[in-house]
């Protein structure tokens, strides 16, 4: 009997999960019994898959930046990824404008629903956590986000969470030396990596194994902690068109993967599908990006000369999702709390929520954070923003894992336009997933 395809596997995990939870919602005691013993293991898969990511950077970008005959490539792949990634960002927030202008979901908020979230919410230690932070944020000077990228000890960056940056520019710094001092020279430690990188994508099969059983875990755990119904139903036209926008980003992609790549969109969807669907159960991007890596240049043919720089660059500057999110939330809240965007205002928010995905982590919620930073740019007063967090906080999770999907997916789209443009998009190594499951198995 022919064994069902992992995105398959996947998605009926994560529908199981999704049921359980609902069940043991009704269930006195369900909830408890969730947390203790299902929840620990949807957090050791995202914590395995964490654990390989950094070594992956480290020995991934090292590779591929060897691997370059000459540093001038490396150049041109470097402007065109951050030329192509401003440019996917300004059209997902664009887009979210757009949605958000038409479809005015903040005009029908009641009096009522405003006074209910902003009773149970803006005091909560969430929202005011996600205030605090962003204040922390605003605070720090303005070239603090490039001295922040340079790490002053290369362990400590790659021993905590969070300073993939660093690990990034460590990696760089190291794989240019490489080419410098030549070839024959470099070649021991060159070898080293190029294994290192081997076994850390044999990690990621293995992890992968058991991704059906640990998406249960995970979507089961967000559904135990979920809020009262009645309120995610009020909020239901907001998330509505977080998602419609959502749902037009990936249209694009898939656009601009069939019109520059030559390549069938439905094709790429498929092969990307199982990071998509991690990026959705963990919403996180950084704990994604290994299935990202593996999926990209083992299944859709994106050379590692590429994909090593393009994809965790783009995983920690890069959120499409998170940029479009930020549009949408800002003018919903001006429109309910009934207060005046103009045209300049809204080209802020351009700008604005350009900056904010870019220094937003690749973490679950943080896209919350750099929204505080949003809507103080266009002038919303400091004692409304509490008021305003409210409004969209019961909501968030669910669209934190839909934006992460949209993240995950700009990346990877952005990978196989610059191959492309570099010659460097070829044949995937592995054609059909399926017998590749078999054999890791
Ligand atoms: N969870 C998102 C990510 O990891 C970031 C955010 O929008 O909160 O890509």
């Amino acid at each position: 009997m022919k064994k069902l395809a992992l995105h398959w596997q996947i998605l009926i995990g994560m529908l199981l999960g999704l049921i359980f939870g609902f069940i043991m919602l009704q269930i006195d005691g369900g909830k408890a019994f969730t947390d203790d013993w299902i929840k620990p293991l949807g957090s050791i898969f995202v914590k395995l898959l964490k654990l390989i990511a950094i070594p992956l950077i480290l020995a991934s970008l090292i590779k591929g930046i060897s691997d370059l005959k000459d540093i001038s490539k490396f150049k041109r792949i470097g402007v065109r990824t951050i030329v192509t990634y401003v440019i996917t960002t300004v059209v997902a927030i664009s887009i979210g404008l757009m949605v958000v202008n038409i479809l005015q979901p903040g005009e029908g908020v009641s009096e009522e629903t405003i006074s209910k979230l902003t009773n149970t919410y803006s005091q909560n230690s969430g929202v005011q956590g996600k205030i605090a932070e962003a204040t922390k944020q605003v605070e720090s000077g303005p070239l603090q986000f490039i001295e922040d990228m340079v790490p002053d000890n290369a362990f400590k960056a790659m021993s905590e969470n969070g300073l993939m940056l660093q690990v990034i520019f460590f990696s760089i710094f190291l794989a240019i030396s490489m080419l410098l001092i030549g070839e024959k020279r470099a070649e021991p430690l060159k070898n080293l990596f190029d294994s290192l990188n081997d076994v850390v994508l044999k990690m990621v099969d293995l992890i992968m194994l058991t991704a059906p059983y640990a998406v249960f875990a995970l979507l089961a755990s967000v559904v135990v902690s979920s809020d009262d119904p009645d309120i995610l139903v009020a909020l239901a036209q907001y998330a509505g068109v977080v998602l419609l926008g959502l749902a037009l980003m990936i249209v694009f992609y898939t656009i601009i993967v069939s019109s520059y790549t030559k390549k069938n969109p439905f094709w790429f969807l498929k092969e990307i599908s199982p990071a998509q669907l991690l990026a959705f159960s963990t919403s996180s991007s950084a704990a994604t990006l290994p299935v990202t890596m593996e999926r990209v240049e083992e299944h859709i043919g994106v050379d590692k000369e590429v994909s090593s720089f393009v994809l965790p660059v783009g995983a920690t500057i890069n959120m499409d999702g998170t940029s479009l999110y930020q549009a949408v939330a800002a003018v919903f809240i001006f429109q309910a709390l009934g207060l005046d965007l103009t045209f300049g205002d809204q080209i802020t928010i351009v700008l604005t929520a350009l900056l904010a995905s870019i220094g937003s982590a690749a973490v679950p919620g943080a896209g919350m954070v750099m929204l505080v930073i949003v809507l103080e740019s266009v002038g919303l007063p400091p004692e409304l923003l509490p008021i305003g967090l409210a409004l969209i906080f019961a909501v968030d999770r669910p669209l934190d894992m839909c934006r992460t999907i949209v993240n995950v997916t700009g990346d990877a789209m952005v990978s196989m336009i610059v191959a492309k443009s570099v010659g460097k998009l070829g044949e995937p190594k592995i054609k059909n997933w399926d017998d590749h499951y078999e054999e890791v198995k």
